[in-house]
């Protein structure tokens, strides 16, 4: 009788062309890339290889691309720095130069690859997706092995369409229970990471289980695949089910009508076997689970938001007291002080984490209910998203509320566009990265979810979206 074997291990086994030693060439189906991949152009153009399989190979323009909309309409020109302007440009020539498809700027299909990549049905269940960009994790909902390599790898995967790899182990988090009012798919990740660590799971692949995530969307299960790396797991996934074949259904670049069938019942046997075993199990209950909020510099630092900033004196070694109170120095925090107390200059939402229709939609719920009193960007992850949320009127909503509703792309979740906080600024972000200066040199970043940013952006300050207008 075969051994049991994780959705992991299955997808792994039928990957490997060879084996030396512990690694294993791994071969990649499908590899997506964004305007940082210009180092791996350079290094086939110095060795003089050519990509191997052109037509695996996805570009996408979204970290560098302006998101202003008066800037974006110019096009190229728009974009004013000169270094920022080469590296777009340098997509485009690297593309074309080696008959890639690329979703750039002002293509209809544009946007940010892990929101673009995904609503062209790039990620199948039981495929190898890599992705020059760590947060390729977030294809994992769909049931494919996802993950985020480097320049030298990136290199390789487009001249082999291959990737040596170590074998890492399996863990599984199990989430059951329902989500209480107010609570989403980010806070039930942003609890995840608060509760195993930044490093809890290195080494790992983990895998999402439980009742709660069966019923959550294929939008909600990306916001909690994303996350994966900050928990610094080599990749998160979710067994395809009912949800996952519906969200694929009709892609681009899925399998069409006839070849559905077989792809369908191929899908339904990569679910991990029920007696399969787990390096490593982590459960936790979903009723527990409430709006979170970080208050540190990366997403282990992370409460509820009925909690209060901590007290370094409270940390249990030197060494830990002293991290705390330099991450509280950074922040512009005083230990003790309610979150609810936090007063915050910005608000952004949008993001590979957040920055799809299903996240629009809720803070446009949100935001409707008042005014933004500190500039708030709304900013879709896909020229798709933008298109569905205009149709329905959502920017129409943001802006009767104040809210600024602007093009799409990384915008500032990576404040390398032009888009950036100024130093000291504090910025509730429903990004996933909060070190320092992420969102720009010196810029203060709470993350949240797109309910909480927005009920953020009312009030001034972070807020419990639950009890937003019962005087809270
Ligand atoms: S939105 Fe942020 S995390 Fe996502 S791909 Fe862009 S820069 Fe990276």
């Amino acid at each position: 009788m075969n051994k049991p074997r994780t959705l992991f291990d299955k997808i792994w086994d039928r990957h490997v062309i060879a084996r030396v030693d512990d690694e294993v060439l791994l071969y990649v189906d499908r590899c997506i890339i964004h305007e940082g991949s210009n180092h791996a152009f350079e290094t086939l153009r110095r060795a003089r290889v050519s990509v191997r399989r052109p037509k695996q190979i996805f570009a996408f323009a979204d970290h560098y691309v302006p998101t202003d909309p008066a800037r974006r309409a110019q096009g190229l020109d728009g974009i004013a720095d000169k270094a920022v302007r080469g590296m777009v440009e340098l997509l485009q020539r690297n593309t074309r130069e080696h008959g890639i498809a690329l979703f750039g700027l002002g293509h209809e299909r544009q946007g940010i690859l892990h929101v673009a990549g995904p609503e062209l049905g790039l990620c199948l269940p039981g495929i190898v997706l890599t992705g020059s960009d760590s947060h390729t994790s977030t294809h994992g909902a769909f049931g494919c092995l996802a993950f985020g390599i480097g320049a030298s790898e990136a290199a390789h995967v487009l001249a082999m369409q291959a990737l040596w790899q170590r074998r890492p182990a399996n863990l599984r988090i199990t989430i059951d229970g329902p989500l209480g009012f107010g609570v989403t798919a980010k806070d039930v990740i942003m609890a995840v990471i608060a509760r195993i660590g930044v490093g809890g799971a290195i080494g790992h692949v983990i895998e999402y289980a439980g009742e709660t995530i069966r019923r959550l969307s294929m939008t909600e299960r990306m916001t909690v695949c994303n996350m994966s790396i900050e928990a610094g797991g080599r990749a998160g996934m979710i067994a395809p089910d009912e949800t996952t074949c519906t969200y694929l259904a009709g892609r681009q670049y899925a399998p069409d009508a006839a070849a559905q069938e077989p792809a369908l019942a191929a899908w339904r046997e990569l679910a991990s076997d029920a007696d399969a075993a787990f390096e490593k199990e982590v459960s936790l209950d979903a009723r527990a689970i409430q709006p979170m909020v970080s208050w540190g510099t990366n997403p282990e630092q992370a409460l509820p938001i009925s909690g209060a900033v901590p007290d370094p004196a409270r940390e249990p070694s030197a060494e830990r007291r002293a991290e705390v109170a330099k991450v509280l120095a950074y922040m512009g925090l005083t230990p003790g002080t309610p979150l609810q107390e936090i007063r915050i200059d910005r608000v952004f939402i949008g993001s590979c984490t957040n920055g799809r229709i299903e996240d629009l939609r809720q803070a446009a719920a949100v935001a409707k209910r008042g005014r933004a009193v500190v500039p708030s960007w709304v900013v879709p992850g896909s020229a798709s998203v933008k298109r569905e949320a205009e149709a329905e009127g959502l920017d129409r909503v943001f802006e009767a509320a104040g809210f600024e509703w602007r093009e799409p792309g990384c915008s500032l979740c990576a404040a390398m566009n032009g888009d950036e906080l100024r130093p000291g600024e504090r910025c509730a972000s429903t990004s996933n990265r909060n070190f320092p200066g992420r969102q720009g040199p010196g810029g203060r970043t709470h993350l949240l979810s797109p309910p909480m940013a927005a009920a953020a952006a009312l009030q001034g300050r972070l807020v419990d979206v639950r009890r937003l207008g019962s005087g809270s």
